[in-house]
């Protein structure tokens, strides 16, 4: 996967369960069994995070997760976003990554998920994980 992987490896898991070729997908890069060559498919698209869907927490330990910190005896975190809008010249991920652009949940998105995570796994605390990638 180059760049963002969010879609584009669900879509590879996708058509190989259905036994499908996945070589045209934007974003996955592989080897050719026949040159050897690494073939390239460029970038895929950047999804937005309001349009992804959410995380399927049931489907992990989350208790695993809950720790304490300063902020709280049960604390979560939450991505919520991605990139910056700053373009500072010598920033290696920016440009390559989000093109100088910050890509941010909604607040009525955000405001969802926290409350997911106090209803459903008891968090008393939440930490952001705005991240520059
Ligand atoms: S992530 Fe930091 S260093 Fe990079 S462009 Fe943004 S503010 Fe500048």
């Amino acid at each position: 996967m180059r760049g963002h992987g969010e879609l584009v490896f669900r879509a590879l898991v996708k058509a190989l369960r259905r036994d499908e070729d996945p070589k045209n997908l934007p974003g996955l890069d592989y080897r050719d069994t026949w040159t050897g060559e690494v073939v390239s498919n460029g970038l895929a698209p950047i999804p937005h995070p309001d349009r992804l869907p959410d995380f399927p927490y049931h489907r992990v330990a989350m208790p695993r997760y809950v720790r304490r910190t300063f902020l709280g005896t049960r604390t979560l975190s939450h991505h919520s976003s991605y990139g910056c809008p700053f373009l500072c010249n010598f920033c290696a991920v920016v440009m390559n990554m989000v093109n100088g652009r910050w890509y941010a949940q909604s607040a009525e998105r955000t405001a969802w998920v926290v409350h997911h995570l106090v209803e459903h796994w008891g968090a008393n605390a939440v930490e952001f994980a705005a991240s520059k990638r």
